[in-house]
């Protein structure tokens, strides 16, 4: 019997790379992917403490989507919608995309009209999204409840058919396979604990693995930690303008298909979809407090299993199976933080909160650019740390919920 090549492997750390990419999330491990695939760049390593995709990156609830309210920032996400596909095609890894549209809900006259500023915002852009009646959300969601009699009343909705989702491990397992095939060092259970800099520029990290102290020099150094970005920035004498706070979510048990697309209630702070397997994922909006724990609250399932109830009264047998949690790294303005820092050499992808899963291959694809070239792409010119001193924020904030 033929053995089968590995589809990846994993590796300790050589003692020098040209870069090295801090956080084996979905956001390193594209950046890494890019530079290698675009630059040539494959004497790199992706470290990370834990495992590769440990963080947000495996515990998202999947949704991609282009439709956020800030203008500047949606040329990014067009790119990201775009570019899963070709990713999934290119590594030869089924990522599961599926783009099944988003619909978002309107309960009110206010939420109507905000509906409508972003309908034009993006029709502006050429990103496709219709307004819809309660009549017409009924005709392609029949299981939601759209009656006079609701106890969530339903005023109208958008319909956003590029939203859909993505299959957060087949992403993580897929980029493995493409980076392992450009030869790039994916090193997990490499906890970094110190940047050094001499001169104004980077040189290395040192890291412990297993009990041992290692050092590992590289002039390049990329940061794309999640929710763990202000503690490795610390490292590096950087105060991010970052908070990190938990983020919930739970899935009930495989029921036949019913629902078609992500939908997405804004002001009840709700959103579900039902995936390939049958089951309903959902997803509400992050706690209030800062943390680094990850844990499950039952006022979160209660009340998600509340508002799901109202919008689709026919779920009321389904059992919840698993709820998990995880971390989400927010700017002020709720736009993220991505491009070069003072420190020469040293770059960062951070500040994506609860929505930078759609985002993974973008700004994986920006950032290459930026560490190999030195030049800002424009897609994310805008997004650079030194605008919250500038007073240049991107008002992104409250807006995005999945
Ligand atoms: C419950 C939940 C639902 C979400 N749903 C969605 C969604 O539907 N759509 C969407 O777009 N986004 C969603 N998000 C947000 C999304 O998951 C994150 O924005 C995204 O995954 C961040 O990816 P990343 O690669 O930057 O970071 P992560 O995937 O968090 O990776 C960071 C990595 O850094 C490693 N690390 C930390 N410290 C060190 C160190 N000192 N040394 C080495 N490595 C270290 C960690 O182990 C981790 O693997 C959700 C998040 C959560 C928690």
């Amino acid at each position: 019997m033929a053995l089968k090549k590995p589809l990846w492997k994993f590796c300790e750390p050589n003692r020098s790379y040209d870069a090295v990419v801090i956080g084996g999330g979905l956001h390193g491990m594209a950046a890494a992917y890019y530079l290698a695939r675009d630059f040539g760049m494959t004497n790199v390593a992706v470290l990370d403490r834990r495992r590769m995709g440990y963080g947000g990156s495996s515990r998202n609830t999947e949704v991609i989507r282009a439709n956020q309210r800030a203008p500047e920032i949606l040329p990014l996400y067009v790119q990201s919608i775009r570019l899963w596909n070709e990713l999934s095609a290119e590594v030869e890894w089924n990522f599961m995309v599926w783009m099944k549209g988003l619909i978002g809900l309107a309960h009110n006259a206010a939420g109507v009209n905000s509906m409508r500023m972003r309908h034009a915002t993006q029709t502006n852009l050429g990103i496709e999204n219709h307004i819809l009646s309660p009549e017409e959300l009924k005709k392609l969601i029949p299981a939601l409840d759209t009656s006079r009699s609701a106890a969530i009343p339903i005023a109208g909705g958008y319909y956003h058919p590029p939203g859909g989702t993505v299959h957060h491990d087949a992403a993580v397992w897929g980029l493995m396979k493409g980076l392992h095939r450009h030869g790039v060092h994916l090193c997990p259970g490499v906890d970094v604990r110190s940047i050094s800099i001499k001169n104004g520029r980077v040189n290395g990290v040192e890291a412990k693995v297993g009990g041992n102290k290692i050092t590992i020099s590289a002039p390049l150094i990329h940061m794309a930690l999640g929710g763990w970005s202000s503690e490795v920035a610390a490292m590096a004498g950087i105060t991010l303008p970052v908070v990190t706070l938990p983020l919930q979510a739970m899935v009930t048990e495989c029921v036949k298909p019913f629902l078609n697309h992500v939908v997405v209630s804004e002001l009840y702070f709700c959103y579900c979809q039902q995936s390939i397997k049958g089951d309903l994922i959902m997803g509400a909006h992050l706690d209030p407090w800062q943390s680094y724990r990850s844990y499950n609250t039952y006022e979160f399932a209660a009340e998600q299993a509340y508002f799901m109830l109202q919008l689709f009264p026919d779920l009321a047998h389904l059992k919840l199976m698993r709820s998990w949690s995880g971390l989400c790294d927010m700017t002020v303005d709720g736009a993220p933080i991505m491009g070069a820092l003072p420190i020469e050499g040293l770059f960062i992808d951070a500040g994506w909160g609860y929505f930078g899963f759609k985002a993974s291959p973008a700004c994986g694809k920006n950032m290459a650019e930026l560490i190999a070239t030195g030049r800002t792409p424009e897609k994310i010119t805008f997004l650079g740390m030194e605008r919250f001193y500038e007073g240049r924020m991107v008002p992104e904030v409250y807006i995005a919920r999945s």
